[in-house]
């Protein structure tokens, strides 16, 4: 593996994946339009700041590097907004997706490793979810997500690109040393939302329902660590490169906490107390979502090293703190 091209890598899991491809000796192009991500995300790499949907820069990018494979992260995520602005997210995710892989074709590079997600699954059927399980995304994104699976599974048959598609249930977490960490504007997701209640930036975190059929009334969902992600797109490269056949892994810790052990575990790691209010229900929220991670341990060799709860909120803490100036 010696040229990779990285779409969207100065956001949050890009960022931490063009970390992992420097530390391994990987030349690494990142094309991404700024939108969401940080120019300051990805030192060591060559960034162009442009979009997908700028073909003639594709080409010019493929036609000037020999690029082994591309990864693409460089998607709208917001669930919310996917259901209000629909269009926005098929031009995006799907649309433009499509120009980057007809790019890929011209250009003869021919494996490709996709950010899909657990919204592809929908309301779960079943808990820990496999890759058998029935794919019924309830929104926008999920389905904008399925479609390029689908769209992969056609183009391998007839066009040869072999690709790896990775559905992230939670990822969470920073980069050990806090060189890099989330920082999503708007913030939605539960981790550093609590964080920034603990460090004052918030009046408190609200949380969202606490009366379903789960333990302590709260959801359950699968946190997995921005780390241990890179480390599985890392592998997926590896499978790629030894020939492996396009398909799909579902990433996650395979255990799944709940918003309440969330709360309780940022208290415990940053020794301050969490401000919370209960609310009612988000829409479209599973009680539980878990993922039966077997697959990617099997043929990948993936496992996951910052597994425990403590060190993902602990990173994520860590990162929280750096931005604050230290003042935490
Ligand atoms: N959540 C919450 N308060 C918030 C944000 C999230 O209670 O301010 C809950 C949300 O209902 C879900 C879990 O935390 O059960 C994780 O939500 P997140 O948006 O981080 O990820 P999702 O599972 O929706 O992809």
């Amino acid at each position: 593996m010696s040229a990779v091209l990285v779409l969207g890598g100065a956001g949050y899991i890009g960022s931490h994946m063009v970390w992992q491809l420097g530390q391994f000796g990987v030349r690494v192009v990142v094309l991404d339009d700024l939108s969401s991500g940080h120019a300051d995300a990805v030192p060591g790499a060559e960034l162009v700041q442009g979009s997908m949907a700028n073909v003639a820069l594709l080409d010019s990018l493929f036609a000037s590097h020999r690029f082994d494979a591309v990864m693409h992260f460089a998607s709208f995520i917001q669930v919310g907004e996917s259901v209000v602005d629909p269009a926005k997210y098929y031009a995006n995710n799907v649309a433009n997706t499509l120009l980057l892989l007809d790019a890929m074709r011209r250009h003869r590079v021919r494996q490709f490793i996709f950010s899909s997600t657990a919204a592809v699954f929908g309301e779960p059927a079943y808990c820990p979810i496999d890759e058998a399980h029935p794919l019924s995304p309830i929104n926008p994104y999920g389905r904008s997500k399925l479609m390029i699976e689908q769209v992969l599974a056609d183009y391998a048959r007839a066009y040869g690109l072999r690709s790896v598609s990775l559905r992230y249930f939670n990822a969470a977490g920073a980069h050990p040393d806090a060189l890099l960490g989330e920082r999503h504007e708007p913030e939605t997701h539960l981790i550093p939302l609590v964080l920034q209640a603990v460090a004052g930036k918030r009046p408190h975190i609200s949380v969202f329902g606490t009366d379903y059929p789960t333990p302590d009334g709260t959801c359950i969902r699968d946190y997995i660590h921005v780390m241990d992600l890179a480390d599985a797109h890392w592998r997926a490269l590896q499978y790629l490169q030894a020939g492996g056949e396009t398909t799909v892994f579902n990433l996650g810790n395979g255990g799944g906490f709940s918003v309440k052990q969330v709360i309780d575990t940022a208290a415990q790691v940053t020794g301050l107390p969490v401000p919370v209010q209960y609310g009612t229900r988000r829409a479209g929220d599973p009680a539980r979502l878990v993922a039966d991670a077997t697959q990617a341990r099997q043929v990948l060799g993936w496992q996951p090293q910052y597994a425990s709860l403590e060190s993902i909120v602990a990173h994520a803490w860590r990162f929280e703190s750096v931005t604050s100036g230290g003042r935490l």
